[in-house]
């Protein structure tokens, strides 16, 4: 008998993905978390029905999440990542030796412990002595956080605790977390799905950061496979990766892909006016 995971992505779509196996279940106190094994896509980890993150396509959303605010803030130390828990976003950040500390934000202490026991290729780096993990609300860790170089908002859907991580409030809140150069970026997800969502995005950013981007990535698991990320900047633009910081492996960011994914197609454009 085949079984299969069905997400309903919006109230008219959905994605299907044969499973092999269910390897984790639990009701955690923010979310229903399941692992499971998939035919497709490797190892899953769904959250709330979501699928958040899966072996085979995460390198594409934390390469693109990481790799290029990191490389448009000129000399980065100290960064913040919000949501997150699955270590992705850390693990990339990592790759960049100008990096002094990673506090990782993440409200849900076992979305951090499942990703330890079940994803140690994408966890590695947790426990890596400049990587600091704090389990708490990043909505209101970030009104205290002070002199942060790029902070990167790695939610989950904007429903429930992750809400308020899509709000202007909070966008002016992380502004004030950043030094002089700052760089935030945040998945904004579905140009075809969510227009809404980026709207609001792009509107709250503008009121916090002087310049805002969106730009692209190619993620098949996620609702049309097609997804946007918002990038606010308080001076640095994007532009050319500095090739004496670019000797990191990756699969999916290059130079030129840093560059590429601010190209948008007309409709996208148009969503941003
Ligand atoms: N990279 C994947 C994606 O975008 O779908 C995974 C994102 S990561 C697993 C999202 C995390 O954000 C979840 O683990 C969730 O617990 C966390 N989260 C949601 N709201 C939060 C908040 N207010 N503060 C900190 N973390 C939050």
């Amino acid at each position: 008998m085949d079984v299969w995971f069905t997400e309903n992505q919006t109230a008219s779509v959905r994605l299907g993905l044969k499973v092999q196996s269910v390897l984790h279940q639990e009701t955690t106190p923010y979310q229903e978390l399941v692992v499971a094994e998939t035919a497709a896509y490797g190892r899953m980890l769904v959250l709330d029905g979501a699928v958040q993150t899966t072996t085979v396509d995460e390198f594409v959303y934390h390469e693109m999440i990481t790799h290029v605010p990191l490389m448009i803030h000129p000399r980065p130390k100290k960064i913040g990542i919000i949501g997150g828990g699955d270590g992705g976003a850390v693990r990339e950040a990592l790759k960049h030796p100008s990096i002094e500390s990673v506090h990782l934000i993440e409200i849900d202490a076992q979305v951090v412990a499942a990703a330890k026991r079940y994803f140690p290729e994408i966890s590695l780096e947790l426990d890596n002595p400049r990587a600091h993990v704090h389990c708490t609300d990043g909505i209101e860790w970030v009104r205290q956080a002070r002199d942060f170089d790029v902070m990167v908002v790695d939610s989950t859907d904007p429903v429930g605790p992750a809400t308020g991580l899509f709000q202007a409030e909070f966008y002016q809140s992380v502004a004030s977390a950043l030094g002089d150069d700052g760089v935030m970026v945040a998945q904004s997800e579905s140009p075809y799905l969510e227009p809404d969502v980026i709207q609001m995005v792009v509107r709250g950013m503008r009121s916090a950061f002087p310049i805002v981007r969106l730009y692209l990535a190619a993620i098949p698991t996620y609702p049309s496979g097609f997804w946007s990320f918002t990038l606010g900047s308080k001076g640095p633009l994007p532009g050319p990766a500095d090739a004496q910081r670019t000797n990191f492996a990756t699969r999916y960011w290059t130079p030129d892909v840093h560059q590429a994914c601010f190209q948008l197609p007309k409709f996208v454009e148009d969503l941003l006016l």
